[in-house]
């Protein structure tokens, strides 16, 4: 399989082939085309797996083909760690460099000044680990009511790491009718009943 078949337009697929990415991995071969359908996910994937781009890159799709009247965050992806979410950032920027989408980071250990000024600048993608976003949120100014996908990424780490209250919480804050993307490399009970809560009815994928 190449890219070309997955639903992803010409912007998007050039800056794939800068990376040097040949074909899709089997999770963004399945992935891709059920985001792009507007499906909820549930990822069962190690980190290696190419998970990242398997969400990021339709996110990105569907971000460019419809503008928002002011930009307000309509995606958010949460991330366990700072470094994590340093990576997904990463990935964002490279594979949207031929669009114009912005994201803002929110993460600990960083400026909280810097980010607040980001957000009330408007941006189209956060990516945050759950901690800062609900730092930020408590400050006010933060609204999320635009806010039609939301990616849980490392879901066994956001539970080992004592988030899950925090993810509850802030799922509350998104309209509830969004598509939810949601990856772990297990599937323990415990993140089985969390899947179970906040998606519906997902395509199913192990890799
Ligand atoms: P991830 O599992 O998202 O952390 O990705 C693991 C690594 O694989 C990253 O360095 C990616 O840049 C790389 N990668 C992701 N997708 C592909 C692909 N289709 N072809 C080659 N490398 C890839």
């Amino acid at each position: 399989p190449t890219f070309t078949g997955l639903g992803l337009s010409e912007p998007i697929l050039r800056a794939v082939a800068e990376m040097g990415y040949v074909h899709p991995t089997p999770i963004q071969a399945q992935a891709i085309p059920a985001v792009l359908n507007g499906r909820d996910v549930l990822g069962v994937a190690q980190t290696g797996t190419g998970k990242t781009a398997s969400f990021t890159l339709p996110m990105l799709e569907t971000l460019s083909g419809s503008r928002a009247r002011a930009r307000m965050p309509r995606s958010l992806i949460l991330e366990p760690t700072r470094e994590l979410a340093l990576q997904v950032a990463e990935n964002f920027v490279n594979y949207g460099k031929y669009l114009k989408l912005t994201h803002a980071l929110l993460i600990g250990g960083e400026s909280m000044a810097d980010q607040k000024e980001a957000l009330n600048r408007g941006v189209d993608v956060l990516i945050a680990t759950p901690g800062r976003l609900i730092d930020l949120f408590e400050r006010g100014g933060l609204l999320m009511n635009q806010t039609r996908t939301l990616v849980i990424d490392e879901a066994d780490r956001m539970l080992d790491m004592g988030f899950i209250p925090d993810i509850e919480r802030i799922v509350g804050l998104l309209p509830r009718m969004r598509q939810t993307l949601f990856f772990s490399a297990t599937m323990a009970p415990e993140i089985r009943r969390l899947a179970d809560a906040f998606l519906q009815n997902p395509v199913e994928i192990t890799v």
